[in-house]
């Protein structure tokens, strides 16, 4: 049997080169996926970064001269910038190219993106599921994709080879691949990272207001659950805010959906209902037991964290 080493691309152009882009040109060079990575950012401080690390073969500050004879070009910035970065892109995009990007909304990078995808030029939005809340050029690492999903979601009528040859690239880097509509992986997304994060920064500027209990008090005694909510609320705000400016609907499908179970929550602590509160407490450890065995998480104690030994 023959193992066919070529790359699979000549060129990938990463316009954007955070953690998400850095982490996938040390995936991609480690799995050898492409003869040559070029990385564009906005602005030079990330490049000089970069430059540095030396993850990328190129690196550029017009992302026009990134994506020139790619063959795979992927939006990686915050989704916000999409539509403004596809429009400076679109006249340099070579025919038979795949266009990607790794945005955590999938329908507005659909409307931003697609009119600017020329005749001959394949569309394939994907989403990472994987994810941490550093960010910049020097937070990527190559296992980030392990073992994570990569949701594609390609318009109707995307080219069957193009996305198979997305599919291919996302395994080779690491993840397990599902394709999936764009609606739905909003709606999906709403819940299981969305609202949780939406959650957090809300219960993290909570107690920051609060004024009967001290900043002192807060940071001293987090470890009692607070602390996992900083975590999450630690993540990028650029990125975050434009995921709620472009996952709006769903968004608030899902919030009006936990306001009202967190209004039976409220009623059944008023009312002492303590049956109601133990059957939700037991569903939910099953939800993680469940993450566990599905290899998304670790089953470690306190997240694998130990308490700091005294020297
Ligand atoms: P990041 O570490 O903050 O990196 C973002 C990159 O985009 C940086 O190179 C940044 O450059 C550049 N950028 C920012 N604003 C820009 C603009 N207006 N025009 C052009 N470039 C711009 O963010 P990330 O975590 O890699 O996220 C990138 C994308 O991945 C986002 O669309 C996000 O939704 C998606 N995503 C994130 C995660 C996650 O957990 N972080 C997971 C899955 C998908 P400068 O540093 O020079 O500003």
């Amino acid at each position: 049997m023959t193992i066919d080493s070529r790359p699979m691309f000549s060129k990938v152009a990463l316009l954007g080169i955070g953690l998400i882009g850095s982490s996938m040109a040390h995936a991609m060079r480690r799995a050898g996926l492409a003869a040559h990575i070029a990385g564009y950012s906005h602005r030079k401080e990330t490049l000089d970064k970069a430059r540095a690390i030396g993850f990328a073969d190129s690196l550029h500050e017009h992302a026009g001269a990134a994506a020139r004879d790619a063959d795979l070009v992927v939006l990686a910035a915050p989704v916000g910038a999409f539509g403004a970065i596809a429009k400076d892109i679109t006249g340099d995009l070579k025919r038979g190219a795949i266009v990607s990007d790794v945005g955590s909304v999938k329908t507005a990078v659909v409307r931003d993106v697609g009119p600017f995808i020329p005749d001959g030029v394949h569309f394939v939005p994907a989403h990472p599921i994987a994810g941490t809340e550093q960010s910049g050029p020097d937070a990527g690492f190559a296992e980030l994709f392990d073992g994570r999903w990569c949701i594609l979601t390609p318009p109707a009528g995307t080219d069957a080879a193009a996305i198979e040859t997305m599919k291919s690239f996302w395994q080779r880097m690491g993840s397990q691949v599902e394709v999936m509509d764009p609606k739905h992986h909003d709606l999906v997304l709403a819940i299981t990272s969305h609202v949780p994060h939406l959650i957090a920064y809300n219960i993290v500027g909570t107690a920051a207001d609060l004024e009967t209990v001290t900043e002192g008090e807060v940071i001293k005694y987090s470890a009692g659950g607070f602390r996992d909510f900083t975590r999450i609320a630690a993540s990028d705000p650029t990125m975050w805010r434009d995921v709620f400016l472009n996952n709006r609907e769903a968004v608030l499908e899902m919030l009006g959906r936990f306001n009202e179970d967190l209004s039976a929550l409220q009623r059944a602590i008023r009312w002492g209902d303590g049956d109601m509160l133990f059957n939700l407490f037991t569903r939910t450890r099953a939800i993680r037991r469940s993450i566990i065995d599905a290899g998304q998480d670790i089953a470690e104690p306190n997240f694998g964290r130990r308490a700091k030994k005294k020297t």
